[in-house]
């Protein structure tokens, strides 16, 4: 444990932004004197939404590769379980720190935690400072011409566009080292000792999709603008091309920054590197992320409650009350359908903790509009099963196919899932490579049938 010596001591709380380059509350910590790292493992801080295995497996070894990189710094991490207020004031007042520095939390209960966080440090004489690096822009300031928040994607990415090139975002480096390398040993020991990884050894097929931690962000980073980026606009939308970046559980830990992002991106089109449309679409998805988190910001009760209030009365079926409904939600969750695109998704879910993004627009559509089952079950399963589960890109994703969220796709716009894998897996690998041993040989449902039984539910909503 660092030696509470006279010189200030600053603690670095690391919660969703698990690197050190490009990390203002760790470099300005290192720029005022001494500093130890902390990680708390508090699912309470996250309300009803505490990470689900397979993100808490992907935290497992970002905490891992986090510990090796502060102590090539200097810099210990200290690992602490329970609830955050109680155990980051204890290790303030252990080691004299006069100070806590993290990351401006964006979900709404890790906002509550900080008011309660910031009460219990005050009470020690300990200030703390957060930083917002999570997001390329303020959800505060970031207003619409009515001085609003944004609810229409377009417009609000044509203002943030226009903002960030006026002012592109700087990436800080690596801060420099503290002291000689320290020993990790013990962090390693107390971050196993979380037990973080599903005993089950489920999550064993998840390193095929990539691995984490920030080397490996930027690993991936470089790797997609050398290679990827150029024709990204044309290809993202087949599953089986591989045409996408991959980052999106390093965005969502934080193992690489959406400026660093937004940085490599710029500067490969700078150098000539793809096609400047190529870059702007990439950057567009990226600002689909800024979105969500903008939504989230200003309407905290979007994860279970639908923005369009219409689709509160939704005739959804319910599988607490009706086996079939039941067995249907099953069956989805299992990738036994019997339709073939969806079954292949949910498979890949199941295996690796991800899915690609045309394909989780097409299973979500499914489960909501075909099974008529509410978009909540879907989000759990997805919060459950997914490395980059996210509470913004995930409700926004969710509510987005429902048709019932911020700019949604319109409810009466139902994929049909036979001609998407016609569209964007013509070849039928992708539906190959995830195919079941024994696949569903009938579908559930018929895909005609439960289209107009979708949008019969909806007509009977009650008018805007
Ligand atoms: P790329 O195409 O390479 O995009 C780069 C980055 O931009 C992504 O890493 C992501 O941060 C952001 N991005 C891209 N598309 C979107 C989008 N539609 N919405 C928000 N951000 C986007 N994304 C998550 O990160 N976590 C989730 O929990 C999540 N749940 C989803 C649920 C549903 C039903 C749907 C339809 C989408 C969901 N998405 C979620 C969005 C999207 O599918 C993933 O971000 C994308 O597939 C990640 O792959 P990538 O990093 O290769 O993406």
């Amino acid at each position: 444990m660092t030696d509470p010596g006279a010189e200030s001591l600053t603690l670095v709380w690391f919660t969703e932004d698990l690197r050190c380059s490009d990390n203002p509350a760790l470099h300005a910590a290192a720029e005022r004197g001494r500093v130890l790292a902390v990680y708390v493992d508090d699912p309470a801080r996250h309300g009803d939404w505490p990470p689900g295995p397979a993100s808490r497996a992907w935290l497992h070894h970002s905490l891992h590769a986090l510990t090796g990189e502060l102590a090539a710094l200097g810099i210990e991490l200290a690992v602490r379980r329970g609830d955050s207020a109680t155990e980051l004031s204890r290790l303030a007042e252990q080691t004299r720190a006069d100070r806590l520095h993290c990351a401006q939390p964006l979900e709404p209960a890790a906002r509550r935690a900080l008011a309660a966080i910031e009460g219990a440090l005050d009470e020690r004489g300990i200030r703390l400072q957060t930083f917002g690096h999570r997001l390329l822009h303020d959800p505060d300031t970031l207003r619409n011409r009515a001085g609003g928040h944004w609810r229409v994607f377009t417009p609000m990415w044509k203002s943030l566009r226009s903002t960030l090139e006026a002012s592109p975002p700087r990436p800080l480096p690596l801060p420099a080292p503290q002291a000689d390398p320290v020993d990790p040993a013990p962090s390693r020991e107390a971050i196993d000792a979380l037990a973080l990884r599903p005993a089950s050894g489920w999550d064993r097929g998840f390193d095929a999709a990539g691995q984490a931690g920030s080397a490996n962000a930027q690993l991936a980073l470089e790797g997609f603008v050398e290679r990827t980026l150029s024709g990204y606009g044309n290809g993202r939308d087949f599953p089986a091309r591989g045409r996408v970046s991959g980052l999106s559980p390093h965005l969502h830990f934080g193992e690489v920054s959406p400026a660093q992002v937004w940085h490599a991106v710029m500067q490969a089109q700078h150098s000539g590197e793809g096609s400047g449309d190529d870059a702007w679409k990439f950057l567009s998805e990226l600002a689909w992320r800024e979105f969500a988190h903008h939504v989230l910001w200003h309407r905290p009760e979007c994860p279970t409650t639908p923005l369009n209030p219409r689709f509160e009365q939704f005739a959804w079926r319910e599988p607490e009350h009706e086996p079939a409904a039941a067995a249907d939600l099953l069956a989805w969750q299992r990738g036994r359908t019997g339709v073939a695109l969806v079954d292949a998704g949910m498979r890949e879910l199941w295996a690796t903790g991800r899915m690609h993004n045309r394909v989780r627009m097409v299973a979500a559509s499914f489960l909501c509009k075909n099974l008529r089952l509410h978009w909540l079950h879907g989000a759990r399963w997805f919060w459950h099963t997914l490395v980059d589960a996210d509470l913004a890109n995930n409700t926004m994703g969710w509510q987005w196919c429902a048709g019932c969220g911020a700019d949604a796709a319109p409810f009466f716009r139902i994929f049909n899932p036979d001609t998407q894998a016609e569209r964007f897996d013509p070849d039928g690998r992708y539906r190959a490579r995830w195919r079941a041993a024994d696949p569903v040989s009938e579908a559930i449902v018929d895909l005609k049938r439960s289209r107009q039984q979708a949008l019969e539910a909806y007509r009977n909503l009650p008018s805007a």
